[in-house]
């Protein structure tokens, strides 16, 4: 089976936003995996030749009560069954206390996690992704979700550890 991809963050950093860069750079078919829940969307993916499955996290509902914990949960769950990580961060708004929360977990984890500083849309953004080097997941990588900047290197870098 090829290797599993998954991209976790709270809420609104970027992640679908990411996938679909991801997706249609590619032209990978997208596929709706039966059975999942709602909370993972799976994907097949394609970089440099080499297949794997991308797993979009999210699509809760991010207002209701106690729902930190529950992302944090489904990210964890998320991380189990994959072989890789990407743990999105919004770089322009910095750590919230959900993004804390979800870095413990990940410290945890022994499977490889790369940090993505999402939003960087220009090199003014890059310091502020350089103070995520704080959170204690290595080096954080600029990139844009949106304009697709740094998506390229970092994918890279991904199937190194995938
Ligand atoms: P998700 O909840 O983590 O899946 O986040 P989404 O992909 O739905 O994106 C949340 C919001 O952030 C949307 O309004 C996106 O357009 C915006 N967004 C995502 N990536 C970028 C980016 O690289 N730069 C900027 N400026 N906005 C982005
Ligand atoms: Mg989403």
């Amino acid at each position: 089976p090829a290797p599993v991809l998954a991209i976790v963050g709270r809420p609104n950093v970027g992640k679908s936003t990411m996938v679909n860069r991801i997706l249609g750079r590619r032209e990978a078919v997208v596929e709706d995996t039966p059975g999942v829940t709602r909370d993972r969307v799976s994907y097949r993916a394609e970089w440099n030749g080499r297949p794997f499955t991308l797993v979009d996290t999210g699509g809760w509902d991010s207002q209701l009560k106690g729902m930190g914990n529950r992302i944090t949960e489904q990210a964890e769950i998320a991380v189990e069954l994959a072989d890789a990580v990407v743990f999105v961060v919004d770089a322009t708004t910095g750590p919230t206390a959900t993004d804390e929360g979800m870095v413990a977990m990940l410290r945890k984890t022994r499977k490889p996690v790369l940090l993505a500083a999402n939003k960087v849309d220009d090199e003014r953004g890059e310091l502020q992704a350089a103070e995520l080097w704080s959170l204690g997941l290595g080096e954080p990588y600029p990139v844009s979700a949106m304009h697709g900047r740094g998506i390229a290197d970092l994918l890279d870098l991904v199937m190194e550890k995938l």
